[in-house]
């Protein structure tokens, strides 16, 4: 690149990260800046089609000799915004008539256009169904129109398996169009990596009959899989949309391929593969048939079709998807084909893999399928095995199956019936606040001494309950809590980690007492044992997960609980405490006290008989607790807290703008902004701060305010008046001393009944103008230059809190010098900075913003129980027995 490397055995004998090190330190950056950038455009040529679609299509036409044809596509990756999905869809009705256009003037022969409906609207996705419907239908009808009008084909592509439902409804309003009669020109791409898939072509081919019209298929494999094997994962569904064996792939791909083609004329089959074996067995499966086409990628099995279109050998025509685009847009795309084509499973780097002998790639995928007799894959488990024997991962809901969501709606309505009829709670009176510690202290020593299998038993079937009464509490953080369904769903999940998690813990750590070294003659041993009654105190926000975590850890511990709910939810503590009472734990072993902080609280963290708090809550509240356990006369004892934080997530000009704005509106908006671990302050590089509070803004409009029993909702009120008051009094300062960028409008109708605050995001200088946690829907952006990168650190380390914080970069230098900086419990790179899973991600603070150990982590249990010793002389009856034998071995 600079002349400067001395030999191409220096390449090969340097790791590439040395070579670049030694050339920029050489050459200086600017030069390094210039190959790079001359790198991506000849990757980028090698895989994107033109700049423009006037490029394009004067490169289309050097091939169509050949016998290609060709399929744009507008680079570009789903619409974040409604400006964005404006601008694709301009782009889509431009490119349309320039193709038109150079086919009606005999430039180029049948082109088609393909089209992503996530470049449409920012919220295709099942829970914004009746809004966005409409409004897809109406712009994919508009474009099919046009496309009809110059005729050329329209082809919808595939996407994730979340949206499948969705996208079929629409291809099934679209194509049932009179405006479209008489056209057959419209397609779709139909994804054989999907289990759905085989079944999805009877639906087209009713459709299709239908409507007496012919439908294109462009049969493919999939590009999302490790996607949806993470999405399955992540959310705990209770199996894959898609196989996960690449020869089942290749087997529902031939299965797929075969239906097709017995579907006759309805179908206008386009297969679309890079692999040699697939085109053969195609090949092998059209027999004499001729209406139909091979496709590939731009850039892509080159070679193959070369022999395919070849008119003295198969002279079958084969379309190009040809992305068209600037380089601005390539790097989502280029990182896709790049990943294809260097996966150790994929046909196009096992064909120039020396290693692998052709033989391999030409089995018969059907064989190695039947052979593996439905054996389930041993690197990929089902999600709810994720953590292998020792816990099962909890389950959770695929809203994007219409017969799961129909059958949650339908619950949750009869169940919201049945809440809004509760009576309330009661505060425990003084008498019963006595009889409760004097019960949970007499409890504290048959408790502590159950045996942890026993105790670990109780938390299973603790989860096991929350399981099966997943509706019910879902129903009720809703209507109590005011939390989203999506976040209901998380909450309940949550609780059954963590009841698994720490009978997991317990019975590795606390059930057998740890033999330690010593000298011979004795033996010692280290147990570990209950404290006695541990007061748990829990906030509104994780009414259910909370509140069942500090009482699920401190009975594996073996101690007795009193439990103080926050005050806004003692509805969803009541049913918690019932539930544990169903798994077995006697009414004195954990006992429930509604009331306020003030009286029930402050009671209950002054009794001597409280051998340990744990409290979830407000810096301000853990001190005054603190201050209280200070004070008390007798033992010393153990405070938990878990408190808030000014959480700030740093993003530089090398992040991927989009991302840094999906995962700061998820980070701060979210759940109403009512999380501990929720974004509050966004950093973002001055260079691109303009851009990055454009989209922002029009990320938030697309937020929707509203009922929180409503699927649609993303956003609901806060808990309670109080706060609501507080996030006004804060809009105030702020709308004097910052500027305004965005602020969601309230529709009067949802809006006007409950605690609303309008989610609003507003530019601030310094953090210094933030004297306090802001827990709500409320973000603060700060524009900052690079060059200050150390004020800005000092700055948050300063603030004195340390719970979350989000990095978005790409250069790992500065991951790791930010990290290593700054003292927060949670950190998140290039990903949101909300949602930490039990055993996973183990969260909690330090600094003002907690004590430690971390829920969810496996120091917890340690801290709610005690340590004995128990040192036995083993020669105190004469003698050393075990040395004497050891002594008689040797001999
Ligand atoms: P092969 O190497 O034979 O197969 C690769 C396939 O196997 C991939 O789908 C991969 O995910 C899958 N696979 C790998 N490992 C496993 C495993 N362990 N278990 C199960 N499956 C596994 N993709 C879309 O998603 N949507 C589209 O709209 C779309 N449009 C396309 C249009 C055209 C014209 C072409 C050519 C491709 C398109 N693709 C689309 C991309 C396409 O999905 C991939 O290029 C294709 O899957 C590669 O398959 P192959 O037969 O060439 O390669």
């Amino acid at each position: 690149l600079t002349g400067k490397v001395t030999s191409w055995r220096e390449l090969k004998t340097n790791t590439l990260g040395n070579v670049l090190k030694r050339l920029v330190q050489r050459s200086g950056e600017p030069v390094i800046r210039h190959a790079v950038s001359r790198a991506m455009k000849i990757l980028g040529h090698q895989f994107v089609m033109g700049r423009t679609m006037e490029e394009a299509l004067a490169r289309a036409r050097e091939q169509e000799a050949k016998g290609y044809r060709y399929s744009y596509d507008m680079l570009g990756e789903a619409a974040r915004t409604e400006a964005d999905a404006k601008r694709y869809f301009d782009a889509y009705l431009k490119a349309i008539s320039e193709m038109g256009q150079a086919s009606q003037k005999g430039v180029v022969e049948g082109p088609g256009i393909s089209i992503k409906l996530s470049a449409l609207h920012p919220r295709y996705e099942i829970a914004q169904y009746e809004r966005v419907f409409p409004i897809l239908r109406d712009r994919l009808k508009t474009l099919a129109i046009a496309a009809k009008e110059v005729n050329i084909g329209l082809t919808i592509d595939a996407e994730e398996a979340n949206r499948l439902d969705f996208s079929l409804n629409l291809i099934e309003a679209v194509f049932s169009d009179n405006a479209l009669s008489g056209w057959e020109g419209f397609g779709l791409a139909l994804q054989s990596y999907q289990k759905r898939g085989f079944y999805v072509i009877d639906c087209l081919a009713q459709l299709a009959k239908q409507h007496h019209r012919r439908l294109m298929v462009r049969l493919i494999k999939g590009a999302y899989w490790d996607a949806e094997i993470k999405d399955s994962q992540v959310n705990g569904y209770e199996g894959y949309p898609v196989f996960t064996r690449k020869m089942a792939t290749d087997v529902s791909y031939i299965a797929c391929a075969k239906k097709l083609l017995s579907y006759g004329k309805l179908f206008y089959p386009q297969f679309a593969t890079h692999n040699a074996q697939t085109v053969a067995t195609v090949l092998h499966l059209v027999e004499n048939r001729r209406d139909f086409e091979f496709q590939c990628l731009h850039g892509m099995g080159q070679a193959l079709y070369n022999e395919i279109v070849d008119k003295n050998k198969y002279n079958i025509p084969c379309r190009v998807y040809a992305p068209v685009g600037s380089h601005e847009d390539l790097l989502p795309y280029l990182v896709r084909r790049l990943l294809e084509n260097g996966a150790n499973t994929s046909f196009v780097n096992r064909i120039v893999d020396e290693s692998v002998p052709i033989a391999r790639l030409t089995q018969n995928p059907i064989k190695q399928v039947s052979a593996l007799k439905n054996k389930p894959h041993p690197a990929i488990p089902l999600p709810k095995n994720l953590y292998g024997k020792e816990r099962e991962n909890s389950t959770g809901c695929d809203l994007a199956n219409p017969i799961v969501l129909a059958e949650l709606m339908q619950s949750l309505t009869i169940l919201e019936k049945e809440t809004t009829k509760a009576a309330s709670l009661i505060e425990a009176a003084e008498e019963e606040i006595e009889e409760a510690l004097f019960a949970a202290n007499k409890a504290a020593e048959t408790w502590s001494l159950t045996p942890v299998a026993k105790r670990a038993e109780c938390l299973e079937k603790m989860a096991n309950l929350l399981q099966d009464n997943r509706e019910r509490l879902i129903s009720l953080l809703t209507l109590e809590a005011a939390k989203t369904i999506p976040d209901s769903i998380s909450e309940v999940r949550e609780a059954i980690d963590f009841c698994r998690y720490y009978a997991m813990n317990a019975k590795q750590s606390l059930e057998k007492p740890e033999l330690l070294r010593g000298p011979t003659g004795e033996y010692n041993h280290l147990g570990m044992h209950g404290r006695g009654p541990i007061l748990c105190i829990s906030p509104w926000n994780f009414p259910l997960a909370i509140f069942i975590g500090q009482i699920a850890a401190a009975l594996a511990a073996g101690n007795p609980v009193l439990a103080k709910p926050a005050e806004q939810t003692p509805l969803i503590a009541y049913l918690a405490t019932s539930l544990f009472y169903e798994a077995g734990i006697a009414q004195d072993v954990l006992q429930l006290l509604v009331g306020r902080g003030e009286t029930v609280g402050a009671r209950l963290v002054a009794d001597l008989r409280i051998k340990g708090v744990m409290f979830t809550g407000s810096t301000q509240t853990a001190r005054r607790i603190n201050q209280v356990l200070a004070n008390r006369e007798g033992p010393i004892i153990p405070l938990i807290a878990e408190t808030g934080g000014q959480n700030v997530m740093i993003t530089d000009s090398t992040a991927l703008p989009e991302q840094v704005v999906r995962d700061a509106v998820q980070s701060a908006f979210g759940s109403a902004g009512q999380r501990c671990s929720a974004l509050r302050v966004l950093y973002v590089q001055e260079e691109v701060a303009d851009k990055i509070m454009g989209m922002l803004q029009g990320a938030m409009a697309e937020l929707q305010v509203g009922d929180p029993t409503a699927l649609r909702t993303d956003v609901g009120p806060v808990i309670d008046a109080d706060a609501l008051s507080m996030l006004e009094t804060h809009y105030d300062f702020l709308s004097k001393e910052a500027r305004l960028i965005y602020q969601v409008p309230l529709s009067s109708s949802e809006t006007s009944k409950g605690y609303f605050f309008a989610p609003c995001a507003f530019e601030i200088k310094s953090l210094s103008q933030l004297s306090k946690e802001v827990f709500g829907p409320c973000l603060h952006v700060i524009r900052y230059d690079i060059s200050k990168l150390d004020d800005i650190l000092r700055d948050i380390e300063q603030s004195g809190y340390g719970l979350t914080l989000g990095i978005h970069s790409r250069i790992e230098s500065r991951i790791q010098y930010i990290s290593n900086k700054v003292h927060v419990g949670n950190i998140y790179v290039n990903r949101n900075m909300i949602g930490a899973v039990v055993g996973v991600q183990p969260f909690g603070g330090e600094g003002l913003s907690g004590t430690g150990p971390k829920a969810g982590g496996p120091h917890y249990l340690s801290r709610l129980s005690t340590e004995r010793t128990l040192s036995v002389d083993t020669t105190a009856s004469g003698g050393n027995a075990s040395l004497m034998m050891l002594n008689d071995a040797e001999e």
